[in-house]
């Protein structure tokens, strides 16, 4: 049986954040944080012209406002509401199934 690698939400950041180095990471929108897009504990991300889109811990999907390249404003991420338009459930969906498979391609 194949071991999985662990999920973002098991690893701690490791990306020198001020507020989560070391530490795990569950809510995105902590005013001080400034961790990259390829933190440990960054979710897989769908990265967009002004934003970036990726699941939290309970599948639902979120979204940071792009400030310059690889940097975030963390303190304005926030969920997505997937039920008023029909492309953003589609989005989830397919981060759904895009994290499940680069789960097994990577284990
Ligand atoms: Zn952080
Ligand atoms: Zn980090």
């Amino acid at each position: 049986m194949t071991r999985l690698p662990p999920s973002p939400f098991e690893r701690t950041c490791d990306c020198r954040c001020p507020t989560h180095h070391g530490r795990h990471r569950f809510t995105y929108n902590d005013s001080g944080c400034h961790c990259r897009i390829t933190c440990a504990t960054q979710p897989t991300t769908l990265l967009a012209p002004h934003a970036a889109l990726f699941l939290n811990y309970h599948g639902d999907l979120w979204t940071v406002p792009t400030l310059a390249a690889d940097r975030f404003d963390w303190r304005r991420a926030a969920p997505v509401t997937t039920d008023r338009n029909p492309a953003d459930s589609a989005i989830a969906r397919l981060l759904r199934t895009a994290t499940a498979e680069l789960r097994q391609h990577l284990s």
